[in-house]
Order: structure tokens, then sequence, then C-alpha cells
């Protein structure tokens, strides 16, 4: 059997490019369609589309070397490259850019009609290829200058970019080197064939890496809203347990419990509202209150934690003295009428046994009973063993 003979020029290339061009935008307007959360994806997904448009062009010019197709052919590229930078910043900085995308399309649009339309359609293609490679580092740069929140991948993608800015720089220097001013057709030479493969594969590893990093982006925001209390915004009992893991506590630690007292008679009096705006508000109280490598939480419905790892025995109590009296000085309002709450603590320190979180916060709770028992707004201290 004669073995059927496999030819890969350049219009199969010119093919590829486009059908890869065309499976990435599906794929990544799937991803936004399915959760609309992050426009980059739309955006990049048009910017894609926009240059499979360009590769269409550029094929019927090929045969067809008509100023009209040639004006799609270097206009679709600029505008495909501003579009996709425009989504190298919505990545980053959640911004559309539409101003930016306007501008460098028109820009490298208006440089290039000119020659064109004078009959230079090489000079036209020299402006397009540079406008291109100006374009695609400027993303790469975007991405590079954000690589702290992915290195790898940031990195990997800034250097797809920039490598695919050389091989249109490369493109455009040949044609400036042979003084190519009309060509009456596509530039033809090594610089286009290392530009193409260069083109499908930093598109497809740059649509890969996108949607990497966009699992990435979900995991960590998944993983931080485990660790949150929804109300309030401070860490849950979950977090705390997270922050405190094979901690121990030693003299110098305090840990606090608060509670705030009758809280069941301000939410049947005022409301729930008014009582998740209470919690709300001694939840900031304690942030602002706390100093820097303390740790707040809520442990659920009206209580709370501070963990103090680093502190003299005076400046915790002064610490919880100070927060208590910050929530009982606020005024509240519920459907027109004013009203106060306060708050009880217990506090207990660390010791020589270098106990861990849980021991502490459950001597810290017996505390906090019998301040309860003494009639509320007050403060009880405990020792860790007595
Ligand atoms: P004490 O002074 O002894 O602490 O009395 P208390 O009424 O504060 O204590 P109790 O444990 O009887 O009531 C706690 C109340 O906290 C009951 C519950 O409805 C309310 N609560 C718990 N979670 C939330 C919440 O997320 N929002 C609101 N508004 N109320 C909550
Ligand atoms: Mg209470
Ligand atoms: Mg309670």
């Amino acid at each position: 059997m004669r073995g059927r003979e496999v030819t890969v020029n350049y219009a199969s290339l010119l093919l590829a490019t486009a059908i890869s061009g065309i499976c990435l935008a599906a794929t990544m307007m799937g991803f936004w369609f399915t959760a609309k959360r992050d426009s980059f994806k739309l955006t990049w997904s048009l910017g894609v589309l926009t240059l499979v448009a360009h590769v269409l062009a550029y094929t019927i010019y090929a045969e067809n070397p008509h100023p009209v197709i040639g004006a799609f052919v270097v206009a679709l590229l600029p505008l495909g490259l501003s579009i996709i930078h425009g989504a190298a910043h919505q990545f980053v900085q959640q911004n559309p850019s539409l101003n930016r995308v306007a501008v460098t399309s028109l820009i490298s649009l208006g440089l290039a009609l000119p020659p064109l339309a004078l009959g230079y359609d090489g000079i036209a293609f020299i402006v397009q290829n540079l406008a291109a490679a100006i374009l695609l580092s400027m993303s790469g740069h975007v991405y590079f200058s954000h690589r702290r929140e992915a290195p790898t991948a940031l990195m990997l993608m800034a250097g797809l970019y920039h490598l695919a800015a050389l091989s249109f720089a490369a493109c455009g220097l040949v044609l400036i080197v042979g003084q190519q001013w009309t060509l009456g057709g596509v530039p033809e030479n090594w610089a286009e064939r290392v530009n193409i493969v260069v083109a499908i594969l930093a598109m497809t590893g740059g649509g890969a890496l996108s949607i990497a990093l966009d699992q990435t982006r979900l995991a960590q925001l998944h993983k931080a809203e485990a660790i949150t209390d929804a109300l309030t915004g401070l860490l849950n009992r979950r977090g705390l347990a997270q922050m405190t893991a094979g901690q121990t506590y030693g003299p110098f630690a305090a840990v606090a419990i608060f509670d705030l007292d009758h809280f069941k008679s301000v939410n049947d009096t005022h409301g729930h509202a008014a009582g998740d705006a209470v919690l709300c508000d001694f939840a900031r109280i304690l942030d602002q209150g706390k100093r820097g490598r303390d740790i707040a939480a809520r442990l659920g419905g009206e209580e709370f934690a501070l963990v103090m790892p680093r502190v003299t025995d005076d400046q915790a109590a002064a610490t919880v003295r100070r927060i208590c009296a910050m929530l009982a000085a606020e005024t509240f309002e519920a459907k027109g009428r004013a009203f106060r709450c306060t708050a009880s603590a217990g506090i207990v320190f660390g010791d020589a046994a270098r106990p861990g979180v849980d021991a502490l916060i459950a001597r810290a709770d017996e505390a906090l009973y019998a301040a309860k028992n003494s009639g509320r707004n007050r403060i009880e201290i405990a020792r860790i063993a007595g």
C-alpha cells in the first residue's frame, strides 16, 4: 500500500492557526459563560476571534491582493492584539481599558492605511508587524509586572508574548532590510514562516496558561472564603484554628473571649438586621482595637476571640477593656429607636507549660462565664492553671 503524501505548507499552517484560535476562543467563552465573573475571558476571546479574522483575510489576500482586502489584513491584526492587550489589563486589575484598545488600534491603523492606499503595501505590512510587536511586548510587560500572583505561570505568559513580539519584529525588519516597499501580495520569507509557528505556540500556550491561572485564582478565592466569616469579614473558627495551628502560648501571650450581653433581646426588640449591624460594628472595633500581631476571629453567634501572641498581662487587659469600652460607647439605631450594647470578656494568659490555643480558649470561656455570672459588662481574668 502506498502511503499518502503529507505536506505541511504555509496555507495549512494558516488554517491550523485559524482553527486553534476558534477552538480557544470558544473554550474561553464557555468558561466566561458558565461563571460571568471574569470578563477578561470574554475580551480575550473577542481578541482571538479578531486575529482569526485577520488570518482569514490574510489567506484571501495571498490569492487576491486587492487593496480593500489588504486594508482588512492590516487593520485586524493590531485591532485583535489591542483587544488582547485590554484583556491583559483586565486580568491584572479588572479594568476594561477600552480607551487603550481604541487608541492603540487607531494609531496603528492611521500609520498603515495611507501607505496601502498609495500602493506601498510593503510599508503597510512593516507598520502592521511593528505595531504587533509593540502591542505584544506591552501585554507581556503587563503579565510580567503582575508576576507575584503566580510567578511561574505569569513569567511563562510574559515570555510567550515577548517571543511572539520578537517574531513580528523580525517580519517587519526583514522587509525593511530587503527594502520591500511594494510587494503586490503577502510577504514571503523565513521570518513569516517562523512567525506563524510562534503565533500558534503563543496563542495555544497563552490560552492554556490563562485557564490555569484562572483556576488558581478560583482555588485561592475558595480557600479565603472557607476561613472568613461571611457577615463580619473576620476569620471564622476554622481560620483561627489554621492561623494558630501548632502554636503554643508562653508567659507573654494571652487569649480573650468576648460575648455580647443580652444579645438575644437585641434581636427580639430591634430585629435581626439590627443584631447583624451590632455584630459587624463589634467586629470592626475588635479589628481596629487589636495590635499588629493579634488575631481576631468570630467563633460563632455573638462570640469573638482575640489571640495576643506577644503581650504583657497589663497590655492584654488594657486592650480588652478598651475594646469593650468602645462598644459600650456606641449608639445604635433601629426602627427609629436608639439602643446600646455591651460585652463581657474572659482573659487568660499563657504560662511555662506553653498550652495550645484550644486550652486557652476553654479557660478564657470559663472566665467569661464568671464575668456573666457577676453581672455582665465586665472582664474576668484567669490563670491557665488554677
Ligand atoms: P448573655 O448575656 O448571657 O450572653 O445573653 P445572650 O442573649 O447574649 O445569649 P444567648 O446565647 O441566649 O443568645 C445569643 C443570641 O445570638 C441568640 C441568637 O439568635 C443570636 N445570634 C447568633 N448568631 C447571630 C447572627 O448572626 N445574627 C444575629 N442578628 N443574631 C445572632
Ligand atoms: Mg451573649
Ligand atoms: Mg453567647
